[in-house]
């Protein structure tokens, strides 16, 4: 079952232009980085379209903005739809702003029908959902679902020199209109509208994609130590060659974690090797090793045959291994029952969907700690993101957001 009411397809288009005029680049894209002057100035747009609409608008601490239509009962936790508003520094015009924009256009066109709901609608804008100008990425969602601002942040400098503590009091300054709410809320549900950023709809030319989960990350380094010696009177036999054994790990790896596994990533980005001497066995082989999986147990899998593999290989070298976790981001697991919704809803619109797991972070894997969230993803052409000449054509956009709406009035009853 769908609501009779539909979105407005030309105001989200327009919107979407207009947008992507602040920070707009000469190829097409857009370069409005988190808390910058023109991030301030695409969530003071947003906020100015907000307040003509009537809505409440809201930030909290970090910066993170909401846009509230009321329910009947306002007491009860909200649904919560939207994404992020900045971009990568040679970005697109349509990652982070077709969600945040789409969800606005769910609460324009509720509010055009004069549709009541039960609770509360808020369409919310992510603080630096990129990480390209402040590391680490998602910062204004993870905030909001830990109820705290890491100590370390505020002294955090950015690429062009700017401090992070200074840049969050200057946009939450800029938008004095706005009522300050403490950090994190109870939830009812979070919805994300999202392009791809990869080519697997547009390859099956589906409209939709019904996000299962976000794919667990886990980083490695990899230190193999052996002796070094001289390449020309060191005979085979008494080599402890840990560039050798490392290799011979790798070939290993490569020839089975991906092949054996579809959903599984497995990732060398750099090798390194000391002295570094043309004429020198190496003393020391280092690695950093990135391995993905939707999976959480397939992770800790991967990780203990990766040690092994390697502990094997450095064995019959007589060399040592060293393994050290730098990074773990744990897979997001998007709830059952949400993913229902928002399939029956496709299926009401007359939308086709498939079921995918999402290869990159996004604010929804953050807020599914605290509250049930789901993402709907849409094609872009090529699979092309992060790149100024990101494309999703408007049929696409509008689908999104009519699948957005229908889901939001389901998820907003009692
Ligand atoms: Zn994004």
């Amino acid at each position: 079952m769908t609501a009779d009411i539909d979105i407005n397809g030309a105001r989200l288009l327009g919107r979407l232009d207009q947008f992507a005029e602040i920070g707009a680049t000469a190829r097409g894209g857009v370069n409005r980085q988190a808390l910058t002057e023109l991030d301030r100035e695409a969530r003071s747009l947003l906020a100015g379209l907000a307040a003509t609409r009537g809505f409440a608008v809201f930030q909290d601490p970090v910066a993170n903005l909401f846009i509230r239509r009321s329910g009947r009962d306002d007491r009860a936790p909200p649904l919560l739809i939207g994404s992020h508003l900045d971009s990568q520094p040679a970005g697109g015009r349509f990652d982070g702003a077709l969600g945040t924009l789409s969800a606005f256009e769910v609460l324009e066109s509720l509010e055009d029908a004069g549709i009541e709901t039960d609770r509360a609608i808020e369409v919310v804008a992510w603080t630096n959902e990129e990480g390209c100008r402040f590391a680490p990425g998602c910062m204004g969602s993870s905030a909001f679902s830990a109820r705290a601002i890491p100590a370390e942040w505020p002294d955090f400098v950015a690429t062009d020199g700017a401090v992070f503590g200074d840049e969050l009091r200057e946009t939450l300054e800029a938008l004095p209109q706005a009522a300050m709410r403490d950090l994190g809320m109870p939830v009812h549900a979070y919805l994300e509208v999202h392009i791809e950023q990869g080519p697997s709809l547009e390859k099956d030319d589906i409209p939709i994609g019904i996000v299962t989960g976000i794919q667990g990350t886990r980083w490695l380094q990899v230190n193999v130590s052996g002796q070094t010696a001289h390449a020309g009177t060191t005979a085979l036999s008494y080599r402890r060659d840990p560039l050798r054994a490392m290799i011979s790990a790798l070939d290993t790896l490569y020839s089975t974690v991906m092949p054996q596994d579809e959903s599984a990533r497995f990732t060398i980005g750099r090798i390194e090797v000391e002295p570094g001497a043309i004429n020198a066995i190496p003393a020391l082989a280092r690695c950093t090793i990135d391995i993905r999986h939707p999976d959480p147990l397939a992770i800790n899998r991967l990780n203990v045959t990766i040690e092994q593999c390697f502990r094997e290989r450095a064995e019959a070298q007589r060399c040592e291994v060293l393994f050290k976790r730098s990074f773990d981001m744990p897979p997001a697991t998007f709830p059952e029952k949400l993913l229902t919704v928002l399939e029956r809803a496709a299926e009401g619109t007359g939308l086709a969907t498939k079921r995918m797991v999402s290869g990159a972070f996004h604010d929804a894997l953050f807020v599914n700690r605290i509250a049930p969230s789901a993402m709907i993803f849409v094609p872009c052409r090529d699979g092309l993101s992060h790149n100024e000449a990101e494309y999703t054509a408007p049929g696409h956009v509008v689908s999104g957001a009519r699948l957005l709406l229908q889901s939001t009035i389901e998820l907003a009853k009692g």
